[in-house]
């Protein structure tokens, strides 16, 4: 069993609530949310980052996206919200597992730092 902190989480191991969860993905709340919504959207299964996907998970990420709409209405953001996928180093990205920021609830500034 894999130590990653989003596999434990997405196998139900660290008691997260899930927003939305179903066999191939899981949606929950951001521990340091940084927009009145925060929820963070993960394949269960482990794909490092997005520099890792491979064409076998393009179902994968069609449901996931299409649960980040789901979400986005559940969470009432009519006026807009950000889909943010941080991937590698320079990107930003700090858990080593594939995972989309959806933020919303507040206007967003563009470009990010
Ligand atoms: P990254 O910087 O890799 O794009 O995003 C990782 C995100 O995971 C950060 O926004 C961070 O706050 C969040 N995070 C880190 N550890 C945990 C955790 O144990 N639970 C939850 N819900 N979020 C976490
Ligand atoms: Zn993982």
């Amino acid at each position: 069993m894999s130590d990653c902190l989003f596999c434990k989480i997405g196998r139900g191991e660290l008691g997260t609530e899930f927003l939305l969860e179903t066999d191939g993905i899981a949606a929950f709340r951001d521990i340091h949310p940084q927009a009145p919504t925060h929820i963070l959207v993960i394949p269960k299964k482990h794909i490092q980052s997005l520099a890792q996907l491979e064409p076998e998970d393009q179902t994968l990420m069609g449901e996931l996206l299409l649960a980040i709409r789901e979400l986005a209405e559940k969470e009432g953001l009519q006026d807009g919200y950000r889909v943010v996928v941080n991937t590698g180093r320079d990107g930003g990205q700090s858990v080593d597992h594939l995972h989309f920021h959806l933020l919303g609830g507040r206007s967003l500034q563009w470009p990010p730092g």
